[in-house]
Order: structure tokens, then sequence, then C-alpha cells
């Protein structure tokens, strides 16, 4: 079994997510200091609040303190650095790709389905995942 320097889970923050991060650890224990959570949230609309004269818009910063608490707890249960959590913005699977190159993740670990459901033998997400990466990539069975 390769040993990998730098794991990048990929939560969709569903209750699979747990799942996801159990099975890694699973296979490859003790690694959690080498292991990064991330999380891609959509990039915030800006502009149109201010038009119809309401701030409807979310920033970067809300949308990311509604999602640390979940990245934190998870974090937390499996043992993985709290610095080690990251919240992106953008399309799931190129900033996933992008980041994974960042850190030089030799390793990306995704869900087969997600918040989408079965509708596809492999999710949608989990296909790009796939296709695009410059590293290694596990796919848990969900
Ligand atoms: P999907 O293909 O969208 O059903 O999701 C499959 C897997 O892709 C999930 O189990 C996650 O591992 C990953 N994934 C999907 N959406 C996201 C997201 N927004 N942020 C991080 N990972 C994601």
């Amino acid at each position: 079994m390769p040993s990998y320097k730098s794991i990048l889970i990929a939560v969709d923050l569903s209750d699979e997510s747990e799942q996801v991060i159990k099975q890694s650890l699973q296979l490859y224990p003790n690694l959690q200091s080498k292991v990064h959570l991330i999380h891609t949230a959509e990039q915030p609309v800006t502009g149109y609040g201010e038009l119809i004269g309401k701030n409807h818009c979310a920033s970067e910063n809300q949308i990311r303190q509604e999602i640390y608490p979940t990245l934190k707890q998870l974090s937390e249960k499996y043992g993985i650095p709290c610095k080690n959590l990251h919240i992106k913005f953008g399309s799931p699977a190129d900033t996933i790709h992008e980041f994974a190159e960042q850190i030089e993740a030799d390793l990306i670990v995704s869900g087969s389905h997600g918040k989408h459901g079965i509708q596809l033998l492999l999710g949608s997400t989990a296909n790009s995942i796939i296709h695009g990466a410059q590293c290694d990539v596990l796919t848990v069975r969900l």
C-alpha cells in the first residue's frame, strides 16, 4: 500500500461525510496529521441585494461561519488538526484539484455520492474529481 504524505478528503457535509473520513482513516491509520478536509461552497453573489434595497447576499465570511462548526466537529471527532480544515469557494471538482496541487496532496478521497443522491452510478462531483486529478483518488462507495 502506498504511504501517502498528504491526503485531501472532500466532504460535502452530508450525513455520509463521516463514513468517507472513517473509511479513509481505517485504510490509513495514524495519518490524521496528514489529513486535510475540504468543503467547497458556491461563491456568494454580490450586488443583487443593493438593487432591491435589501442585503440578501451572504458574504464569504458569513458562509465560512456557517460551515466551520460542522467541519470542526468532524475534525475533533477524528483527530484531524484544525489547521487542516479548508473552506473554499468555487466549483467543487476544480477547486478540489487546485487545492490538492497547492498542498501537494498525493491522495484525494471522495464519496461515491453526496447530497445529490444516487441517480448516477458515480455522482457527478465524484466523477469529475477522478477525471481531473493529478494524484491518486480513492472513491469511498456510499
Ligand atoms: P456528488 O458527486 O455530488 O454526489 O458527491 C460525491 C462526493 O463528492 C461527496 O461524497 C464528496 O466527497 C464530494 N463533494 C461533493 N460536493 C462537495 C463539496 N461541495 N465540497 C467538497 N466535496 C464535495
